[in-house]
């Protein structure tokens, strides 16, 4: 079997990783002209629409993405030749913030209100009826929290449009979450459908920092969340991974008709395997990468449950010194092979324990190694694994 996959990114590498034992070769086509997962399989360097490239990925049995921005035409275009998995209209709903929310209203997930701006008096307009706090974001291409811009006062509104305005935008409500979840399934093509438990996350900079799973939260809130993402799965015809990321809102008085204590609100979803849920590597049955694989192969899927607790840690400009993590017990540790640059994804380590007070106390030794928000977090999950209330962050 060979899978074609687009972007050579950490994530092809990881697909890769997970791949090679199942007897997959790889071939990358990637712009790029140095990329993570080259060691893995072939590059082939070429612009995403470049005919003999694709004509060369065409040549594969399955094709897939490591990567949700590559132009939908290109997925059409491989898919007259190739299984493409998932295709080009999952991505294409992924691929516009504005297009996403609608899909998710139309599926009956809250989202956060939003509006759709191309002008600047559309911009006021959408504040006027929105309201402050909200958050500009570009409807397209942004990722890791670039391409969007808080507003708090009316004086952010000009700045905003400086910043951003010129291109299609989507102004969002602020959401004043308790926190953040995300929940991750495997679609295969006959429509089983497997989810991995909860995964709670903390991102800062719109960047995700850790993620924690599986997160301990109301049996309740786990069956919303695969619920919310059968759904979008089924209506997207769906196969291979794809990740919901979810705001978890404040208690309700009283639970709601279905015993839910909080309320569940769409952000966005990930048409591929996702930084979420990296810790299935080490910490569940069946790991996202291979169930994805498996998924896109037509193979049977794999178990989801978690076989541990896990505590994942994202290595964002530069990886720390590998020797005082290692000597942790628990840890494993993911070097993507990039160089080192401010805000770019280029490792982390997942840590395994069999309770959540052994990762609280296993990530410790630690702490003097994370900045302050990464700690902030960690103290919140404490507070969790103990079950105290003040879990928001
Ligand atoms: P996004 O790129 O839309 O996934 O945003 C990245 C992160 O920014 C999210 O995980 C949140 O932490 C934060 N964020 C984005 N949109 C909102 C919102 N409407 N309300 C509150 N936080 C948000």
């Amino acid at each position: 079997m060979r899978i074609g996959v687009l972007g050579g990114g950490q994530l092809a590498r990881m697909l890769a990783e997970a791949g090679l034992p199942l007897g997959i070769d790889f071939d990358f086509l990637d712009p790029k002209s140095e990329i993570c997962a080259a060691r893995y399989g072939r590059h082939i360097q070429a612009e995403w629409d470049d005919p003999s490239a694709l004509e060369m990925l065409a040549r594969c049995d399955r094709i897939t993405c490591d990567f949700e921005n590559v132009p939908a035409g290109v997925l059409d275009a491989l898919a007259r030749h190739s299984l493409v998995r998932p295709g080009a209209t999952a991505l294409a709903a992924a691929q516009d913030r504005l297009t996403e929310k609608e899909l998710f209203r139309d599926l009956g997930l809250e989202t956060p209100e939003f509006a759709a701006v191309d002008s600047r008096p559309d911009l006021h307009a959408a504040v006027e009826r929105i309201g402050l706090p909200s958050v500009l974001k570009t409807r397209r291409m942004g990722y890791d929290g670039k391409g969007q811009m808080v507003l708090r006062d009316a004086e952010d509104l000009e700045l905003a449009w400086q910043k951003l305005g010129g291109q299609a935008l989507i102004l969002e409500r602020w959401v004043d979450f308790d926190h953040e979840c995300s929940i991750t399934a495997v679609r295969a093509a006959d429509g089983a459908l497997r989810c991995w438990p909860l995964t709670r996350t903390w991102h800062d900079d719109g960047i995700l920092r850790l993620a924690w799973a599986p997160s301990r939260v109301a049996g309740q809130l786990q069956r919303r969340a695969e619920s919310l993402i059968t759904r979008l799965a089924e209506k997207l015809d769906y196969v291979g991974c794809l990740t919901l990321e979810l705001f978890v809102g404040d208690a309700f008085d009283e639970p709601d008709r279905d015993g839910l204590e909080r309320r569940l609100i769409a952000n966005e979803f990930a048409p591929r395997v996702h930084n979420s849920a990296h810790w299935t590597i080490e910490a569940a049955q069946c790991s996202q990468f291979e169930n994805h694989l498996r998924a896109v192969c037509g193979w049977p899927l794999g178990e989801t449950h978690a076989v541990g607790q896990a505590l994942m840690v994202n290595f964002i400009g530069e990886l720390p010194p590998i020797a005082r993590w290692l000597a942790t017990s628990g840890l494993h540790w993911h070097d993507y092979g990039k160089s080192a640059r401010p805000g770019r994804k280029v490792g982390h380590a997942t840590l395994v324990g069999d309770n959540p007070e052994q990762l609280v106390t296993r990530v410790a030794g630690l702490r003097n190694q994370l900045d302050s928000r990464s700690n902030q977090a960690l103290d919140s999950m404490a507070a969790d694994s103990r079950g105290s209330n003040s879990t928001r962050c």
